[in-house]
């Protein structure tokens, strides 16, 4: 497979099966293989519920406005982190606001999270949320993330995008266990994919009728909740909500993909001891540390170039490494050096350095469950050699 991109899907002959088989039925969308894919979705992660919707994107949007984030809110996230974290704050009419992550778990740092909820109690601002980011696919430290949400009295979300397979004391339903609800994608970068898509996963009745509500206009059929019923054909909108539904073709591949999880997860695992062997210990590489009882997902393998000791620019590594077809990718630029963050929420440079330090050096090499065992020599003899 060329070139060789940093993720990309694996569908098989099962998949395309499954997609042909809701094409030719009734149901193209909201029919029952979205309630099959929630089911099976809830079932994995350990939730009573799991809401289904058009991305993951979309999932976060639903579940700020079902938590009832508001004008004068903060809601907290780090900053090493897809933008769609924040720009689901904006989106609810909050305020976002950073803490720096841990250097050695690229997650949240729960220290500097109690103080910067102490500074804003102080000046009498009300932290109403965090969002933790199972960054890379390494849980957060969720025990100390929810002493903090009972302490302080916010709510508690997991972005698990990146950790679908993940474990926390051999748990794999530790982000409905610990948080109040849980975002994950189907990108096809993403563990397991439906092209596009997304879902919230939580225990909290009332938030799963909330996002189910808006992901459909805000409308509803359902008798119990209708002020009054005029016939069969009645419905009543009962907040402004959104088309963010996901369709039956696209639910019908993610049983499927769903069903390969733990294959997939396995391989990433066994891709990720190969790096680790590669590139450490090796005074020109970091490679990621695992906190003890975290079992990784591994959605990206996260290696730290020294490139200030090498002199060598990673726009170059780029280059060098793309010649050989190899297709790097960088996770993330830091959310608060975007244009955007700085101009309407101040943020500035050197305010994060650990987020920051890890920017300058991190490459995202190829991490995904399709590559062989002679495509992981090729990548690492070639990246060791444009670092040489
Ligand atoms: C992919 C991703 C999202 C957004 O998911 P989409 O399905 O692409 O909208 C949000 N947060 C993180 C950490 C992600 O990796």
């Amino acid at each position: 497979m060329r070139p060789i991109p940093y993720g990309r899907q694996d569908i098989d002959e099962a998949d395309i099966e499954a997609v042909l088989e809701a094409l030719r039925s009734d149901w193209l969308t909201q029919g029952p293989a979205v309630g099959a894919f929630e089911t099976a979705l809830s079932g994995k992660l350990g939730a009573e519920y799991a809401c289904v919707v058009s991305s993951g994107t979309a999932a976060l949007h639903l579940l700020g406005l079902a938590m009832g984030w508001q004008s004068g809110d903060i809601v907290i996230t780090s900053p090493l982190t897809f933008v769609a974290d924040a720009n689901c704050i904006v989106y609810a009419g909050a305020t976002p606001d950073l803490v720096d992550i841990d250097p050695d778990s690229y997650t949240l740092d729960p220290c500097k999270l109690e103080d910067r909820i102490q500074t804003h109690q102080k000046q009498g601002r009300r932290v109403r949320a965090v969002i933790g980011v199972d960054y890379a696919g390494h849980p957060c430290d969720w025990k100390a993330l929810r002493s903090l949400a009972d302490k302080y009295g916010f709510q508690l979300v997991a972005d698990a995008c990146h950790a679908l397979g993940a474990t926390l004391n051999d748990d794999p339903h530790y982000a409905a266990r610990y948080a109040d609800a849980a975002v994950l994608s189907f990108h096809p970068v993403k563990h397991i994919t439906t092209g596009e898509g997304g879902a919230v996963i939580t225990g909290d009745t009332d938030l799963a009728e909330k996002v189910k509500l808006l992901r459909t206009h805000g409308i509803t059929k359902d008798p119990k909740y209708l002020e009054k019923n005029d016939g069969p054909w009645y419905y009543e909108m009962h907040a402004l909500g959104f088309n963010y539904r996901i369709t039956d073709i696209q639910c019908a591949l993610g049983m499927t993909q769903l069903k390969k999880l733990d294959r997939f997860v396995a391989r990433r695992r066994c891709i990720a001891r190969y790096y680790d062997e590669v590139f450490g210990p090796d005074d020109r590489f970091t490679t990621p540390t695992i906190a003890p009882h975290v079992g990784h997902a591994y959605h990206l393998y996260p290696l730290q170039v020294h490139f200030d000791s090498l002199s060598l620019a990673r726009a170059e590594l780029f280059e060098r490494l793309k010649e050989k077809d190899i297709l790097l990718q960088v996770h993330y630029i830091p959310v608060h050096l975007q244009p955007y963050y700085r101009k309407h929420y101040g943020f500035n440079e050197g305010e994060f350095p650990v987020a920051e330090q890890f920017y300058r050096r991190v490459i995202s090499i190829p991490m995904h469950p399709r590559l062989d065992d002679e495509d992981l020599n090729y990548i690492s003899a070639s990246v060791q050699e444009a670092v040489s």
